[in-house]
């Protein structure tokens, strides 16, 4: 699913291969390297994706799937671990993609389909635990710091 290169210390270069998604790549990766708190960045191309829109007012969240070719302009995000699973890292990640239209549509990532690249750099907060916790006010998982 990915190439990976540890150019510094706790620090990745990947590589995810043509036509994987991208969430289901780095939880693989995060798995294998053990990172249950980090940073993730990247760019890439990208021919499928839904974002996640959450409504403040009512707690809803809105999906929406985009099947397009589009240039992820920017991807951020961060790594801890689930609440109730301490084994499985949770990807909080946001993205913006470009169009054919050099318009922009972007969120909260749910899944994105590679067509092209996926280049992304992973920095593993090394020996440090990030959890989170669920809060019923905003219906998040927020950082439990
Ligand atoms: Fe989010």
């Amino acid at each position: 699913m990915y190439k990976y290169k540890e150019v510094a210390d706790f620090t990745y270069v990947l590589s995810l291969d043509n036509h994987v998604e991208i969430c289901e790549a780095l939880s693989e990766f995060c798995k294998e390297k053990e990172i249950y708190a980090g940073v993730v960045n990247g760019l890439g191309a990208i021919c499928e994706a839904t974002f996640r829109f959450l409504d403040p007012a009512t707690k809803q969240y809105v999906d929406k799937t985009f099947s397009e070719q589009m240039e992820i302009t920017n991807l951020t995000g961060n790594i801890s671990r689930k609440p109730d699973d301490p084994h499985t890292p949770y990807l909080h990640i946001h993205i913006t993609a470009s169009r054919r239209d050099y318009s922009c549509v972007g969120g909260h990532l749910l899944r994105a389909r590679i067509n092209g690249a996926c280049e992304l750099v992973v920095q593993d907060f090394w020996e440090a635990t990030l959890d989170r916790y669920f809060d019923p006010q905003t219906g998040l998982n927020l950082y439990k710091l």
